[in-house]
């Protein structure tokens, strides 16, 4: 199957395991969408709208005219995802040997794990392996202000706890190393 059905099997069924407070906070995150954003256009009408009225949503988290929102949102985690990773989940979710095929998208190491995880340099995007911002510097001992440490302590933590702290665990798949390559 390709990356993009694959994707959708996993993301349908990541949603339906979502708690009410998870689900509140992607859709509080994500209700800022960009008018431009490529997603914004495949959201349903009345969603679009209650967006471009309201400075939050306006009915139960629970409500599924949400999902497409929170199916936008995760979407991004699977970019340049290896196709190894995806065949493995799919194969879980569908109880079937499947093989996913397709081109994995390019992505940027990350500046402290050195995992492929940016879809672009120096614009603060937070590593899906080590939850490194990535704020453009790659001096080791320059002091990250989004990371609150520098880059070479950064790499320290990455090495003890598998991240750029102990905390930031709680944001990070447990199976990250598999999603991307190095
Ligand atoms: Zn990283």
């Amino acid at each position: 199957m390709t990356r993009n059905e694959a994707i959708t099997i996993i993301l349908n069924s990541t949603i339906e395991d979502l708690s009410k407070e998870e689900r509140e906070e992607i859709l509080i995150d994500w209700w800022g969408i960009d008018q431009n954003h490529p997603g914004f256009d495949n959201l349903p009408k009345t969603l679009k709208s209650e967006i471009l009225h309201f400075d939050e949503p306006q009915r139960d988290a629970m409500d599924e005219v949400y999902n497409v929102l929170l199916f936008v949102a995760l979407r991004k985690k699977y970019l340049g995802v290896r196709n190894e990773y995806l065949s493995k989940r799919v194969s879980v979710l569908l109880h079937s040997n499947q093989e996913v095929e397709g081109v994995q998208e390019e992505l940027y190491s990350c500046p402290c794990c050195e995992f492929k995880t940016l879809p672009i340099k120096g614009e603060y995007e937070i590593c899906l392996v080590c939850f490194w911002e990535d704020d453009g510097n790659t001096y080791l001992n320059y002091y990250s202000s989004p990371n609150h440490m520098t880059l070479a302590h950064a790499r320290e933590n990455f090495v003890e706890y598998g991240a750029v702290n102990e905390t930031s665990l709680q944001f990070l798949q447990s199976d990250r190393l598999e999603m991307f390559c190095k």
